[in-house]
């Protein structure tokens, strides 16, 4: 059975402190799993993960990864700027941005972090822009077509907009060989929330293949090899998690195989994910508010899609725990005995984050925790139907918490309006 981070008892204790909703974070989970991801590839001396702030852009959740040697992965300005937060500049930083705006890559050049090259059209506008190309910079990689693993077809890169094919990546990298850059690295991300632990070893294998390749023809010096995200969890209770240390294995054989005889032997690993580092050490804390009963029977609660819109915009599943109210009893393992669609409060039907979902008896005032929001849930939240986005609160690891964003107000959702053209906004507060 799947069981949230945090006993009832707790969370009671927590909700009384902080109001629902709000997302919830488990540091000792986020910890432990950095290092077993540090562990899994500690055979390769320049490892790194960039972990993709998109993914959860929270400042101390950063920081806490950046506490346990990871690097950020940015691709917009704002994120560069949590990363210059920090104190992470230089190589820590790798920026894997896609149509990219001029001001982002003058803010990626000061910082001196990594360019990863969406497209070769990108070499010039960045010099036009931003100056010189520093001494270290990557190429993304389109392979085109269906990416196909040995259980089937994973992904269609063919459709996807990112990346470049391989004639324009061999042009690249001369073009940035002849700008005098000494270390280039490769990049590519072919398939999304993968399962089993042959995802990365595949990808690294094709990219390595290609490095060796790219290092014989243009003459490049391939410092890395960065294989972006990807990696999966397991949001269904069924299913099987990634073994990250076989995944860690797997990429070493490949590496092995293919670099180690072609000389390359000083190739680093970068990784960049995100969902793998945050996922699963997040929660989104709700509260049930109304019980409906009509040609369905409908339990809403107090979160709606703006605190987490994966289910509304993919239909993607995110387990529900019932944990129960104060001085109520623990709900959390009680048997499935009713069907809900459990709805958020914005006026759009695809508010829902289960559909004919079998969970306990829910009351009203009964806690809910709904499972894996650590990452790509408060970061794609949004303001629709005005409805405000919540607060972010930290479990840490001796127990306590910590308000680590606070919810919005009215006022943060009023605040870019301009007040000296409207009197009536004045009436607001
Ligand atoms: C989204 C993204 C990631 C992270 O992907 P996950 O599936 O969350 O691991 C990494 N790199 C780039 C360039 C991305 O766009």
């Amino acid at each position: 059975m799947k069981q949230p981070f945090v006993t009832k008892d707790q969370l009671v204790d927590i909700a009384e402190r902080y109001p629902t909703p709000f997302h919830l974070y488990d540091e000792a989970g986020i910890r432990a799993n950095a290092r077993a991801v540090r562990e899994a590839f500690s055979w390769n001396p320049g490892f790194r993960e960039y972990f993709a702030v998109k993914a959860n852009p929270n400042p101390t959740l950063v920081g806490i990864l950046a506490e346990e040697g990871c690097g950020c992965d940015c691709s917009s300005l704002t994120e560069l700027m949590i990363a210059r937060l920090l104190g992470i500049t230089g190589e820590k930083i790798m920026f894997s941005s896609n149509d990219t705006p001029a001001e982002d890559f003058r803010l990626a050049r000061e910082l001196g972090a990594i360019v990863n090259f969406d497209d070769i059209s990108h070499i010039p506008f960045f010099e036009e822009v931003a100056g010189p190309v520093g001494p270290v910079a990557s190429c993304r990689f389109n392979p085109g077509g269906l990416f196909r693993l040995a259980n089937g077809i994973m992904d269609s890169p063919g459709d996807s907009k990112y990346g470049m094919t391989e004639e324009q990546l061999f042009e690249a990298y001369r073009m940035l060989v002849a700008r005098g850059c000494a270390t280039l690295g490769l990049h590519a991300f072919l398939a999304s929330n993968t399962h089993g632990n042959e995802y990365y070893p595949a990808l690294a294998r094709i990219l390595f293949e290609l490095a060796v390749r790219l290092h014989e023809e243009t003459g490049a010096h391939v410092g890395f090899v960065n294989l972006s995200g990807g990696v999966g969890i397991p949001y269904r209770p069924d299913d099987e998690p990634c073994d990250i240390r076989a995944i860690g294995e797997g990429v070493r054989r490949a590496y092995e195989e293919v670099l180690v005889p072609a000389g390359m032997d000083d190739v680093a690993i970068y990784t960049e994910m995100g969902r793998f580092m945050m996922g699963p050490y997040g929660c989104l804390v709700t509260l049930a508010l109304h019980e409906k009963r009509i040609y369905k029977d409908y339990l809403g609660v107090d979160a709606s899609a703006v605190d987490l819109i994966r289910p509304a915009m993919y239909g993607a599943y995110h387990h529900i725990t019932v944990m129960g109210q104060a001085g109520g009893p623990d709900k959390s393992s009680w048997p499935a005995s009713r069907t809900y669609d459990v709805t958020g409060n914005l006026c759009e039907n695809n508010d829902k984050f289960a559909v004919d979902r079998a969970l306990p008896e829910v009351e009203r005032g009964d806690l809910l925790v709904i499972h894996d929001t650590g990452a790509h849930g408060y970061s794609m939240g949004y303001n629709y139907n005005g409805r405000l986005r919540s607060a972010e609160v930290l479990l840490r690891e001796d127990g306590s918490t910590e308000l680590i964003r606070r919810a919005e107000t009215p006022s943060d959702y009023f605040a870019t309006l301009d007040v000296t053209k409207g009197q009536s906004l004045r009436n607001i507060k």
